[in-house]
């Protein structure tokens, strides 16, 4: 028996949908301002991720820093902390609702509650011209949640992976911060998956993942807004064409460098306040 359709299913169908979170309101991004200290930009560090592992960084706040592909398509996941409470961290949820599934330049990462603020902003992306594909793919999603143990285990009747992107940026976050694995997972959160190439089926409205556009040279760039904790995994999932949660897929290096502008170069630019609800909740 098929299942009851009323007779304006059509109708009801029909009606136009309306952008939830029109960005228009959102304080903007000063991008001229960071446009231009970023043409004054001096190398201050740089951390290499080794493939299927990850590794912390710091971003002092008006730093900007920079993920870049150095020796094959590879994919990262990303996880920021305010560096001095961990406990404000990258709400991927509210960043997709804000600027849609993928972003790019121009689009702020923003913290979870009660802080929510921007904590990032990319200033510039060389997989920009990437678009959105005859899949309906894009780059750099908000997503996917990152690979990790649980959900192989699930799939894979109980398959015991430790090089998901959840694994090692639990360990990373655990050498950092001197805890255990334990405490150090409870800060692990959902990602922004750097370089990935992801959509929905248009039929079944399925996450897809795809080849990564990536090529070595390639590069992802970020404003810190706030003192900045990182933590970037190079997924065992390689470039992504295939599958993840397993020593399969080629995978490479990727390399996070960090930045100062010259002096003055910010004029006239504080970092953002916290969030202006007060936080009574009507109590
Ligand atoms: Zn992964």
């Amino acid at each position: 028996m098929s299942p009851f359709v009323p007779p304006d299913a059509e109708a009801r169908r029909a009606v136009r949908p309306v952008i939830c979170y029109p960005v228009e309101t959102l304080p903007p991004a000063p991008m001229q301002l960071y446009g231009a200290a970023r043409e004054t930009l001096e190398r201050i560090g740089e951390v290499v991720v080794p493939p299927r592992d990850a590794r912390c960084f710091t971003v002092p706040a008006g730093h900007f820093f920079r993920i870049r592909s150095i020796e094959g398509p590879q994919v990262g996941d990303l996880n920021l902390w305010n560096a001095n409470d961990l406990s404000e961290r990258f709400y991927s949820g509210k960043t997709r609702a804000l600027h849609g599934s993928h972003l790019t330049t121009g689009d702020r990462m923003w913290s979870s509650f009660p802080h929510l603020r921007p904590m990032a902003t990319i200033t510039h992306d060389t997989l920009g011209w990437y678009g959105r594909d005859a899949y309906g793919g894009a780059v750099h999603d908000v997503i996917g949640t990152r690979c990790d143990p649980y959900t192989h285990a699930l799939l894979s009747g109980g398959g015991q992976y430790h090089h998901c992107c959840h694994s090692n940026l639990t360990r990373a976050l655990a050498g950092e911060t001197h805890r255990t694995a334990v405490e150090a997972e409870r800060d692990v959160h959902d990602v922004l998956n750097v370089f990935m190439c992801t959509g929905f089926t248009q039929d079944t409205g399925q996450y897809f993942m795809k080849a990564s556009p990536v090529r070595p040279g390639d590069f992802i760039e970020f404003f810190a807004e706030i003192d900045l904790l990182g933590a970037l995994s190079a997924c065992p999932g390689g470039d992504c064409s295939s599958e993840h949660s397993s020593d399969v897929a080629r995978c490479f290096p990727l390399l996070v460098e960090i930045f100062k502008p010259a002096k003055g170069a910010l004029d006239g630019w504080t970092s953002p306040e916290r969030n202006a609800y007060r936080g009574g909740h009507g109590m």
